[in-house]
């Protein structure tokens, strides 16, 4: 599903001092897993999560997804291949001044799905979060697990194979946490739908993911499975 292979990342500041992001990062995610990226703040997570969707280009290496090389592709190839790809971010990123239902609508309309489409689909997607009795609500009107909920929902508005999560869970108690977990469980059970999380909450990645990469200092320092990395339950 995913082959990240050798990418490398150097980012200036504008006071011109150089920070090595990535070193020589590689590691393969198969199809259907939930792969977890854990490390401390500064380690590198959001880079290599950005370089899977191609928001930021190493200066090095090759990304494969879904046997297509998003190093080598053109803007506009980029723009089309981002469609099989949904992300979720730890503040939401929902737009206020849109309905939940307009929300989640917002990548079909912006990829020109008939009306009466986007609105089986909106809804479909609501019923599969919980959140059908909320579709006229604002988003300041909802908690803070309710609009992960939306976000998710509008994250797999256009059918992606693959989900990135950015600390998708880390402005959320334990408890609202435990059930986006068990939702996101539930997306990649039900849909197949193959999951890459970064997070620095250890419990996230003892919870739900199948392998997990420990990255330090822009280096993979540790990479195997749950059993592997944090022993037997
Ligand atoms: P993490 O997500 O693990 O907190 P990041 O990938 O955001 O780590 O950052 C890795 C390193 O790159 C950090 O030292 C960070 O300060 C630096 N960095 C990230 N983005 C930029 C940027 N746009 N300009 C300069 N440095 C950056
Ligand atoms: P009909 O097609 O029967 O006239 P509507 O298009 O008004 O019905 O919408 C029916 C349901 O679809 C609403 O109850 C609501 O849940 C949802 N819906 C449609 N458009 C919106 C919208 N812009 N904002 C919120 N909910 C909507």
């Amino acid at each position: 599903m995913i082959e990240v292979k050798h990418i490398s990342k150097v980012y200036t500041t504008n006071k011109g001092k150089r920070v090595q992001a990535l070193d020589d990062v590689s590691f393969s995610v198969e199809k259907g897993e939930i792969f977890g990226i854990i490390g401390s703040s500064g380690a590198g997570k959001s880079t290599i999560l950005r370089c899977l969707n191609m928001l930021e280009k190493p200066d090095e290496g090759e990304v494969w997804v879904a046997g297509n090389a998003l190093t080598n592709m053109s803007e506009r190839q980029l723009q089309n291949e981002r469609r099989h790809i949904g992300m979720i971010f730890q503040h939401f990123n929902l737009l206020a001044s849109r309905t939940i239902f307009e929300n989640v609508a917002l990548p079909l309309e912006l990829s020109q799905t008939p009306k009466a489409a986007i609105k089986n689909r909106v809804l479909e997607l609501l019923e599969l979060v919980g959140l059908s009795e909320k579709a006229t609500d604002y988003p300041n009107a909802l908690s803070g697990g309710q609009k992960q909920r939306v976000a998710i929902a509008r994250a797999l508005a256009t059918n992606p194979s693959l989900l990135l999560c950015d600390e998708a869970t880390s402005a959320l108690d334990p408890a609202t946490t435990k059930s986006i977990l068990k939702l996101l469980q539930t997306i990649n059970a039900q849909l197949q739908i193959t999951i890459v999380l970064i997070t620095h909450e250890i419990h996230v990645v003892k919870s739900i993911c199948d392998r997990v990469a420990i990255v330090k200092d822009g280096k993979i320092v540790e990479l195997g499975n749950r059993e592997q990395i944090f022993g037997s339950p």
